[in-house]
């Protein structure tokens, strides 16, 4: 457990893979850690972190960032439409564009800004009724669509149900990536980033097993 484990096992995945170094970002999922955590993280070296909800980042983040240089964040959790604005101005990169009406409002504010997070297209793999992201039929369409208004999708992101084998999943994802010439993957979480890596996973999301169990799970 803990950052450099998670570094040498992602470091070692890779180079299984057959792939070059370096070509797996470590999101690290702060989400509902307790800050002594998150410090000693950051303390590491580490700079990239993962947060699900934009209210906790907007609170948790600030001090940080006036302590430590090139903190880059990462929205991994579904995305408001009222609380958009706020999620461009506190995310470098948000991963959870999901649904028209959404890609329209990041437009606007990324006309109005002159800038715009990275995005990452969620897909429910899984085609899950209580879960976020364009179902796989629709994923194409909707990638194209998010293009013409301009927006700067970089990847997918998918989320496997939790009962099944994430490997299907994360092959699928892919796919889907590299019929619309998308090179950014955000695939892989404690339990099965080894496995995203080996079917070409760009960026994993590790949250417990970097900084231990969470106190409460969010919903
Ligand atoms: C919480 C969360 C993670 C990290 O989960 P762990 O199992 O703690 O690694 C990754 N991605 C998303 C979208 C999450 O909500």
């Amino acid at each position: 457990m803990g950052l450099q484990d998670i570094r040498d096992r992602i470091a070692a995945a890779t180079a299984e893979a057959g792939r070059p170094p370096g070509s797996v970002d470590l999101i690290a999922v702060s989400k509902v850690q307790p800050p002594d955590r998150v410090e000693a993280v950051l303390d590491a070296g580490h700079r990239v972190f993962g947060e699900n909800r934009v209210q906790e980042a907007q609170e948790r983040w600030p001090p940080f960032q006036a302590r430590y240089d090139g903190i880059v964040l990462h929205l991994i959790g579904p995305l408001q439409t009222n609380k958009a604005r706020a999620a461009v101005e506190m995310f470098d990169v948000i991963q959870t564009l999901d649904r028209p009406k959404l890609a329209t409002t990041l437009a606007r504010l990324a006309d109005e800004r002159g800038t715009c997070p990275d995005l990452f297209i969620q897909v429910n793999t899984g085609a899950e009724p209580q879960k976020a992201g364009v179902l796989p039929q629709d994923a194409d369409a909707f990638i194209a669509e998010a293009r013409r208004l301009g927006l700067p999708v970089v990847g997918l992101m998918c989320i496997p149900p939790v009962e099944e084998e994430p490997s299907l999943h994360f092959a699928l994802l892919g796919k889907i990536a590299a019929r619309n010439g998308l090179s950014g993957l955000s695939m892989g979480m404690s339990a099965d980033f080894e496995t995203a890596i080996r079917l070409g996973a760009t960026h994993v999301r590790v949250g417990s097993a970097i900084f231990g169990e969470r106190a409460y799970e969010l919903t």
